[in-house]
């Protein structure tokens, strides 16, 4: 099974690491037809404005957009989930309209640029997740059919779901952090296979290991 890395800028290096880490295939993603046979697509971190000029000129708009209707998982780290949002505070152009949030850009401000903290993430298990935040988004408003996956101790949105999309506002591949990039895999596995689930859990190599 392979999944996709946006590869047009950004912090694509770590993700194909993590993914290597945990099994599976990576493919950098320049073009619509390296969409071809993947089972998932990862958005990195960077610059919004640039993923949308270069996603915009190499025609991987249209493509992206019916990669995620048709069901594959669909992450997007930072500027990723800026890319995926509905909405983006001041009205730019959205880029992948896939997520029914609100999102605003450089949301900590200069003071607090970047910062790291430890975030409770039931979906991953009990032991927290390790959260870099770099001039990072947040998320302002959640529309009805999208949950909430962990939030800053102000209570400020920083992860969440829509069926096949997960955003985060900050970078799990570079704080070691695999247990995202295992769940993405488990949903490709079962987009790529929906009628097969005859693997027990646990045994792929990219499982959680650590049911809930
Ligand atoms: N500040 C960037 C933007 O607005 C996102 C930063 C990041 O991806 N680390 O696009």
């Amino acid at each position: 099974m392979k999944i996709g890395v946006l590869a047009l800028h950004g912090a694509v290096i770590e993700h194909m690491r993590t993914l290597r880490e945990i099994g599976v295939e990576p493919v950098a993603v320049r073009l619509p037809e390296d969409l071809a046979g993947i089972a998932g697509l990862i958005l990195p971190g960077g610059e919004s404005t640039t993923m949308r000029k270069l996603a915009t000129r190499w025609g991987l708009r249209g493509p992206i957009m019916d990669l995620a209707r048709s069901g594959a998982p669909i992450l997007g780290t930072c500027a990723g989930m800026i890319v995926v949002a509905k909405e983006i505070v001041g009205g730019e152009e959205p880029v992948f309209p896939l997520l029914d949030v609100t999102v605003e850009r450089n949301a900590f401000g200069r003071q607090l640029d970047s910062f790291e903290t430890d975030l409770a993430m039931p979906i991953l298990g009990d032991r927290p997740v390790h959260a870099i935040f770099i001039r990072a988004p947040i998320i302002e408003r959640v529309g009805p059919g999208v949950e909430v996956l962990a939030r800053l101790p102000d209570r400020r949105v920083v992860a969440v779901r829509q069926r096949n999309v997960i955003a985060l506002a900050f970078h799990p591949e570079l704080a070691g952090e695999t247990r995202i990039h295992r769940l993405v895999a488990t949903m490709a596995a079962e987009y790529a296979e929906p009628h097969e689930g005859t693997t027990a859990a646990g045994t792929e190599p990219w499982s959680l290991g650590e049911s809930a």
